[in-house]
């Protein structure tokens, strides 16, 4: 009905985002703040992408986001926040004395939040490594505090310098000649993919910086973030079309001229995309890059996905934990990541927090990862529809998910009262994620040139952004949505406002 009524519409916008992720109404929110008439097209009828929630009766459960850090005055995501208009919303401190319980051979450590107060904790368990341990929270500390560097440098979207070319795993090992003390400060790592062969060391020091200054979650789910973002572009005059699933690029010129979506056009002097660089490449006609780019891009590896075990618990069953647990079967952290597809070796136990007044829990999430090999075989189906033996398979994965957990929560079983589980399918399908990839395209420190991608594409008025090019998750995703913007408006205009 919408495609008959509106056929052949065409609306003109200084700036077309396409996708309504973070990083799609960040740049949104940006842009309408600076003036531009911005129209945000996205394909879900909800906003937010890997922020999205969804209700079950009286759960709200998260689908990707579960914490942010660095939220505290003059801290990394701080400044970002202030901006965007995001530090009103619910967001609840996680315990400052453990906010991640690291579960390595049957024994509990914790990474503390301040950098101090994290070298202390730490050292009580490695007595013999306290220089080491305050080794690496200097540095650390150091690369958080030069984050707005970043934004003041010429190559700032670039990435191409010595942090990103430095393999994490290396500097680990450079920094301690204790295995086990490595593991466990990269325990609380699986908001990234620990590949000890490609991990950049930027990406590990400054997403472990930022929940080393201060870790938050956010109370009803990260779906505030989104709408948050998505009333202030409405009030600033943009436009925000759910259920906007953006079909084909029009080339003309070497530039966009037109971007199709439920039979409407909307032609922009700027069109930026918030999909993977693959997704946008397949929007366009063949011949708008050269070849050779476009193989590279479209053969560009992923991360692994994530399998998630949502539970709904038992009514005033299960107290609340303010901390994230990260618990190993017995691999390293950096080899879970390679981890042969029928073991689970790792789970992440994160607890909802709280309504007002009760001490207990709705929900828990565990997540563990799962490539995209795990579910290639059910590729060509679509959600609800892809059989008796993917229903199986996901029963069987929740259920070591589960025993796992009760590791820690030996009464959970007994507090359950629903499973729901999300594969690395469901975020194929309901958020276009390429092999459902939990963090975007793996950038490679041995390859910085080939898989950090800058904003800028082939095509003059077409701008990427989003998790993909450089620093994936919410701090990464904020970030780049300025280094997007700024190929538009020039990045001192932004920096004057954000340090204002
Ligand atoms: C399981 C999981 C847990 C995570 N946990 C955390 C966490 O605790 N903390 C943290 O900081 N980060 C976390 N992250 C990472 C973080 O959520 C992401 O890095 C970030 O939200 C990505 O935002 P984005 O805008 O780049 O992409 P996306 O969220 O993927 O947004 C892309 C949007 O584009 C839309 N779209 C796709 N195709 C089209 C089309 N053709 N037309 C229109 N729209 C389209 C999609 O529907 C989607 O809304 C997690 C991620 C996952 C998967």
């Amino acid at each position: 009905m919408r495609n008959e009524l509106y056929q052949n519409k065409v609306s003109d916008y200084d700036i077309i985002i396409i996708g309504g992720g973070l990083g799609g109404l960040e740049c949104g929110y940006i842009l309408a703040r600076k003036g531009y008439s911005v129209c945000v097209l996205e394909k879900n009828p909800q906003i937010g992408g890997c922020l999205q929630t969804f209700r079950r009766g009286r759960t709200t459960f998260d689908t990707g986001f579960h914490y942010v850090g660095g939220l505290d005055e003059g801290q990394s995501l701080h400044r970002l926040f202030r901006y965007f208009g995001l530090l009103d919303l619910p967001w609840r401190k996680m315990d400052e004395n453990g906010f991640a319980e690291i579960i390595l051979h049957g024994k509990s450590y914790f990474l503390a939040s301040g950098h101090e107060r994290f070298v202390d904790t730490l050292s009580r368990e490695f007595p013999d490594q306290r220089r080491q341990i305050a080794t690496y929270a200097a540095f650390l500390k150091q690369v958080g505090d030069n984050i707005m560097n970043r934004f003041s440098s010429e190559s700032g979207d670039a990435f191409t310098d010595g942090l990103f070319e430095r393999s994490a795993y290396e500097f680990l090992q450079e920094t301690t000649g204790n295995s086990l003390l490595r593991d466990v400060l990269s325990g609380a790592s699986l908001t990234m993919e620990l590949n000890p062969e490609t991990l950049p060391l930027y990406m590990f020091a400054q997403i472990n910086n930022s929940f080393i200054q201060s870790a938050w979650r956010l109370e009803g789910g990260g779906g505030q973030i989104a709408e948050s973002l998505a009333e202030s572009i409405r009030k600033m005059g943009g436009v925000v079309h759910t259920n906007a699933a953006v079909t084909g690029l029009t080339v003309k010129d070497g530039k966009i001229s037109g971007v199709r979506f439920c039979g409407e056009e909307a032609r922009g002097k700027y069109v930026i995309s918030d999909l993977h660089p693959a997704s946008t490449i397949a929007l366009l006609p063949e011949t708008a890059f050269r070849k050779a780019y476009r193989n590279r891009i479209m053969q560009l590896p992923n991360t692994f996905g994530v399998f998630t075990t949502h539970l709904q618990l038992k009514e005033n069953t299960v107290p609340y934990l303010n901390r994230n647990i990260f618990l190993y079967r017995g691999q390293s952290p950096w080899y879970v990541a390679t981890q042969r597809a029928d073991d689970t070796e790792v789970a992440l136990i994160t607890f909802q927090t709280p309504k007002a007044g009760t001490a207990y829990t709705d929900n828990i999430d565990i997540l563990t990862p799962m490539r995209w090999q795990e579910v290639a075989q059910w590729a060509d189906t679509s959600a609800g529809r892809r059989g008796e033996e993917y229903r199986d398979f996901k029963l069987k994965k929740a259920e070591e998910c589960i025993a796992l957990a009760e590791k820690r929560l030996p009464e959970l079983r007994g507090q359950i009262a629903q499973i729901y589980t999300s594969t690395p399918l469901s975020y194929r399908d309901y958020n276009g994620t390429r092999e459902g990839s939990a963090y975007g395209i793996r950038k490679d420190c041995r390859h910085i040139i080939y898989t950090v991608l800058t904003p800028q594409t082939q095509i003059r008025n077409l701008l990427l952004t989003g998790q993909n090019l450089n620093l994936h998750g919410v701090l990464g995703v904020s970030m780049t949505a300025f280094f997007t913007c700024a190929r538009i408006t020039g990045m001192e205009t932004l920096l004057n406002e954000l340090n204002r």
